[in-house]
């Protein structure tokens, strides 16, 4: 019995516990303080009470025999696909119910697609990014290459002529940097599969965080997409799910490769593989986009946008490079004096009692630069910044 040594080859990742590890050793010795956590990835405000009032509706109908009910489709209930499509559709976009499958969130998807493609692919991931595209194609034995996010772009990669993958992962809004592509710049994308007979793996878990209307919400906005890609959505930090667990997986009908179609083969591993997110959960998923949900949802987000303004707005102040904090829940800021991350982590914790993530957790490229959150309380974003004016680094 041999077992799958690829998993050998995956970095330990000492990011989170080595940030938990280091604010333990720090208050051991400084017991008053108040430390304050902007490097929280994940919400803080509570589901929309539309979404609860549809789970305890859901909930009571399990305890009904003539509303029981069993295992449903594995693609998701036809009421929550068809919300989805709805929801496409006030976007402009088109989608057969069929081209949409409801998983437990994103995470799960974005590591099983991998089942349905050939270990000879070639991957490129940009770097920084979300360390789950490099670790799941590291336990499947894909080959990776980057592409550089950095400073002269933005954090916001184009392909070039040497450029080179059959599977391209991009993610906007950015974790972590928070950068979002424009119509432009994603076409470019596009193209570059269509010609190279590439697919996009489109991370849109934060897409509910734009609020320009003239940025993209969704890869299908650019003509040609539905050929070359396929989306990944979250109710995560859409709603607040992120320990309810829902999202959705988007999969073209026009997607062929190897004269194969992938919605076909993603049915068949979805069926064989998973069996569904359960009612109570879909029936929260569904009052999501309802009005009354739309409205909720978008009143806890614009929430963590205004602490995201408030935290872009000290920065200018302070001089202070960054993207995102527009249009997005992460701040990614330049450390100031030609820091290093986990050196200006270290400077944060100990001057000002505030915690934030190293951007080196994230990809070489992220040496030097140094995540901020906004999912904290608005009385915290305050007081950091605050602390923040006051150091000596920046008189
Ligand atoms: N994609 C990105 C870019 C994320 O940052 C996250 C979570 O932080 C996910 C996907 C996972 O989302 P989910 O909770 O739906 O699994």
């Amino acid at each position: 019995m041999k077992i799958n040594s690829n998993f050998l080859n995956v970095k330990e990742s000492y990011l989170f516990s080595t940030v938990n590890k280091k604010i333990n050793e720090y208050k051991e010795t400084h017991k008053d303080c108040n430390i304050i956590r902007l490097g929280i990835g994940d919400v803080t405000l509570p589901l929309p009470k539309v979404c609860v009032e549809a789970m305890e509706k859901a909930t009571k109908e399990m305890g009904v025999k003539e509303t029981f009910k069993g295992y449903g489709d594995e693609q998701g209930y036809g009421f929550l696909t068809q919300a989805v499509s709805n929801y496409y559709a006030k976007k402009g976009i088109v989608l057969d119910k069929k081209e949409i499958f409801i998983s437990d969130g994103a995470k799960s998807d974005l590591g099983n697609i991998l089942d349905i493609f050939s270990i000879e692919n070639t991957v490129l991931i940009p770097d920084p990014v979300y360390p789950v595209y490099v670790d799941t194609n590291i336990m499947a034995g894909r080959k990776i290459n980057f592409i550089n996010g950095n400073y002269e772009n933005n954090f916001l990669p184009l392909p070039d002529e040497n450029t080179v993958g059959d599977i391209i992962y991009l993610c906007s809004p950015n974790n972590p940097t928070g950068s979002v592509y424009n119509k432009e710049q994603l076409k470019i994308w596009v193209d570059f599969a269509i010609k190279n007979n590439s697919l996009i793996l489109f991370d849109a878990a934060y897409e509910a965080f734009i609020t320009d209307k003239n940025l993209p919400t969704s890869i299908y906005e650019i003509e040609g997409a539905k050929k070359c890609a396929i989306e990944f959505c979250s109710l995560s930090k859409t709603a607040g799910f992120t320990g309810t667990r829902c999202g959705y997986t988007v999969v073209p009908n026009d997607l062929e490769y190897d004269g194969v179609k992938l919605n076909k083969l993603w049915l068949r591993r979805q069926t064989t593989k998973f069996n569904g997110v359960a009612y109570i959960v879909q029936r929260g998923a569904e009052a999501v986009f309802t009005n009354r949900g739309y409205q909720e949802t978008r009143k806890n987000i614009a929430y963590y946008l205004e602490n995201a303004k408030i935290i872009g707005e000290t920065l200018r102040k302070l001089g202070i490079w960054y993207v995102g904090g527009e249009n997005s829940p992460y701040i990614w800021l330049k450390c100031p004096k030609d820091m290093k991350s986990w050196e200006f982590f270290d400077y944060l914790l100990d001057k000002a009692n505030i915690v934030g993530t190293p951007g080196a957790g994230f990809g070489e490229n992220g040496e030097g630069y140094f995540r901020l959150t906004a999912f904290g309380s608005r009385e915290n974003v305050i007081e950091a910044m605050k602390r923040l004016e006051k150091l000596d680094l920046f008189k």
